[in-house]
């Protein structure tokens, strides 16, 4: 981002936790900011500082509730460095008529990436190869076959910009796509299922990529698993609360289905123990848009919008 000129006057913005130090270090050039981490006393800080602070950069894992925004009077607007928006109470906030944006497209490709290596971690064993090698164990013998990619058949929850970005790479490794959505997506090429359960009955590789909703919680059930069955694998780069985790873990344990590649858990940084065992299972901390260069592109947009909110122009990403 090119040096902006500070506002006038010096606007108040809450960084709720730390989340970037480049967000961080641009934020305070550009306004008035408080670090909600540091403070000994949240309740009491608000108190104090609630008047003044009228726009809050949000990171996804701390909730932007209706308590968080009643303590915040002056609040005009929040800017969220993720594009999923399940932590914030967007009625809420569009009943007090406050601004929501978010950070899309920007992560599109750093998470489609992702879902591919983890599918290829997860079939390939990658992750068990590495350590196979490092351990000397190649000495003794070679590592065991594993699972092939190419071709699989890949079917996706929720065909939008990262689900479609998944597929499009998907296609380049000769893999037929099908997916779920509420709706199905005019112009599209891949196979259209109205339920989940005959998504996963029908593919090799089910992978998660919509958002978080009271709709999508746990849409990944003993059901659909079973439906998905013992040749087949999971990809979660959607949200952990898409996946019944208690359930996962059985379907896991008794061989229901082939394996599972995670990025994201029901309540991080904490992940069920009993995830560390198998071996069939690729393990990693949400890390979907955790590169340089898009984290730098998604605290741009953070700033952006706040910068135009306060500059009366268009948001950037608006989504109330
Ligand atoms: P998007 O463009 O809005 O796409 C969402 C897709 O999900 C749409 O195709 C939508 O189609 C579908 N959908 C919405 N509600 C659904 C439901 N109830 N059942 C089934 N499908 C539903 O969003 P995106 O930019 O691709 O991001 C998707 C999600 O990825 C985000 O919300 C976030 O949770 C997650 N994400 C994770 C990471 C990570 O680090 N792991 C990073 C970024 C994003 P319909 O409207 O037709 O249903």
């Amino acid at each position: 981002m090119s040096k902006q000129t500070r506002i006038m006057e010096p606007i108040g913005v809450l960084l709720t936790s730390p989340t970037n130090s480049y967000l961080e270090q641009e934020l305070d050039k550009r306004f008035n900011l408080f670090r909600l981490w540091n403070v000994p006393n949240k309740l009491e800080f608000l108190k104090q500082n609630s008047g003044s602070i009228r726009a809050v950069a949000v990171n996804p894992n701390v909730p932007t509730d209706r308590e968080f925004i009643e303590s915040l009077p002056a609040l005009e607007i929040v800017s969220s460095f993720s594009v999923g928006l399940d932590k914030i109470d967007l009625e809420y906030c569009k009943e007090k008529g406050i601004r929501v944006t978010n950070t899309p497209d920007v992560l599109t490709d750093d998470v489609a990436d992702l879902a591919i290596g983890l599918i290829l971690t997860t079939l390939r064993r990658i992750c068990e190869c590495d350590r196979y090698v490092k351990a000397g164990l190649w000495k003794k013998g070679d590592f065991r076959l594993t699972t092939k990619f190419s071709g699989k058949k890949v079917g996706i929850i929720g065909l939008g910009r990262i689900g479609t970005a998944i597929a499009k790479r998907a296609e380049s490794f000769n893999c037929p796509i099908s997916y779920y959505s509420r709706s199905e997506k005019p112009g599209s090429n891949y196979k259209y299922f109205p339920s989940v359960l005959e998504l996963a009955s029908d593919c090799q590789i089910l992978v998660v990529a919509c958002p978080l909703t009271e709709e999508t919680r746990h849409i990944i059930n003993r059901e659909v698993l079973n439906a998905l069955g013992p040749s087949g694998y999971l990809i979660n780069i959607g949200r952990g609360p898409h996946v019944d985790e208690r359930e996962l873990v059985s379907a896991l344990v008794e061989g229901r289905i082939a394996g599972a590649g995670l990025d994201v858990f029901e309540n991080e940084p904490h992940v069920p123990e009993e995830l560390f065992g198998p071996d069939n299972v690729v393990l990693l901390p949400h890390v979907g848009s955790g590169t340089v260069e898009t984290r730098h592109a998604m605290a741009d947009l953070v700033i952006g919008n706040i910068e135009a909110h306060f500059n009366k122009k268009p948001l950037l990403t608006p989504v109330v």
